[in-house]
């Protein structure tokens, strides 16, 4: 099923018809049968896509398709990431045609992150818009794009970024997945900001379990997230106590984003089922 099909007509609080996703990575050891395990246990709460994230953590190409592969076997909707930072032309037709081939009919297009050294790959594309372009004019893939509720980390201006942002749709964007983010209210301001461009996309908000104090600090830090000040005084007086503290949190900001009107929860497994399915059996 594709995006603009799965997340129509969701406008109305209703915890039960809420769309969830869940996102996954190539396990760096290379073991699938343990994702296969928690792909099973989290099937259960009927999830609208399965999304597989490309480049960030490593993996082949290969092992990539193997993965969609699997989660097309558990008869779940795969939505491959694709990153065009240091992708040749040809390797990006390449996917694409392969993906579309097996089926799959969705694809989160992004940039990526710049290498350190980026005198090591070239470059046939600089931004996401220009991906976005290319798969629309040789595929049929419906096509997901990044948002940023707090501001990409290399963008300085929060306008600027919706501009950046109306390119992506411009180009043939269906919907908007966003990156982590815990006060509502900035979501809730981007969505506002996403509006006035003129931009009618479903923007899904990604949600991110919380399972550590050193998990918190590192995404935070790596996206520029703000933590808000409850979160910090557990982080800080109580660390003990930040998984079940998280898992409260969590359920509540999802509540709360449920009852705004969102047309589904993106959800930042880390591969592992247990706190999502808490947190999902929180807001049934
Ligand atoms: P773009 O939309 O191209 O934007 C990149 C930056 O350039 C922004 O600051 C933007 O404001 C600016 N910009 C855009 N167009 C222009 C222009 N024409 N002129 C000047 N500036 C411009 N990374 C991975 O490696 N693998 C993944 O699987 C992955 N999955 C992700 C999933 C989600 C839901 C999200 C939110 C992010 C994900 N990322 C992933 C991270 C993403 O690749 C990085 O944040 C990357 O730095 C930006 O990608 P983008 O597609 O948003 O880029």
């Amino acid at each position: 099923m594709e995006l603009s099909e799965i997340y129509q007509n969701q406008e109305v609080y209703n915890p039960k018809k809420v769309n969830v996703s869940f996102e996954i990575f190539p396990p760096k050891d290379g073991d699938i049968s343990m994702l296969f395990d928690e792909l099973r246990i989290l099937k259960k709460y009927n999830p609208t896509l399965v999304s597989l994230t490309y480049g960030a953590n490593g993996g082949t190409r290969s092992f990539s398709i193997d993965i969609l592969r699997m989660i097309l076997d558990l008869e779940m909707n795969a939505m491959p990431h694709f990153t065009c930072v240091c992708s040749s032309k040809e390797i990006i037709e390449h996917y694409i045609i392969q993906i579309e081939n097996m089926g799959i009919e969705n694809i989160l297009a992004l940039r990526g992150d710049i290498p350190e050294d980026v005198n090591v790959c070239n470059f046939d594309f600089k931004y996401a818009n220009e991906l976005v372009k290319y798969i629309k004019d040789r595929t049929t893939l419906s096509i997901g794009v990044a948002g940023y509720p707090e501001g990409h980390i290399e963008c300085d201006n929060l306008q600027n970024d919706i501009d950046y942002l109306k390119r992506k749709v411009d180009a043939g964007a269906s919907a908007i997945f966003t990156q982590l983010f815990f006060e509502n209210d900035k979501f809730f301001r981007y969505v506002e900001r996403v509006r006035n461009a003129g931009i009618d996309l479903p923007i899904i908000p990604g949600i991110m379990p919380i399972r550590s104090v050193k998990q918190i600090q590192n995404m935070t830090s790596m996206a520029r997230i703000e933590i808000p000040k409850t979160l910090a005084d557990i982080i800080e007086n109580h660390p003990d106590y930040i998984k079940d503290f998280g898992i409260d949190f969590i359920s509540r900001q999802c509540k709360d984003l449920i009852k705004f009107g969102v047309n589904g929860l993106h959800f930042f497994t880390l591969n592992h089922s247990d706190l999502t399915s808490q947190i999902l059996d929180n807001i049934k």
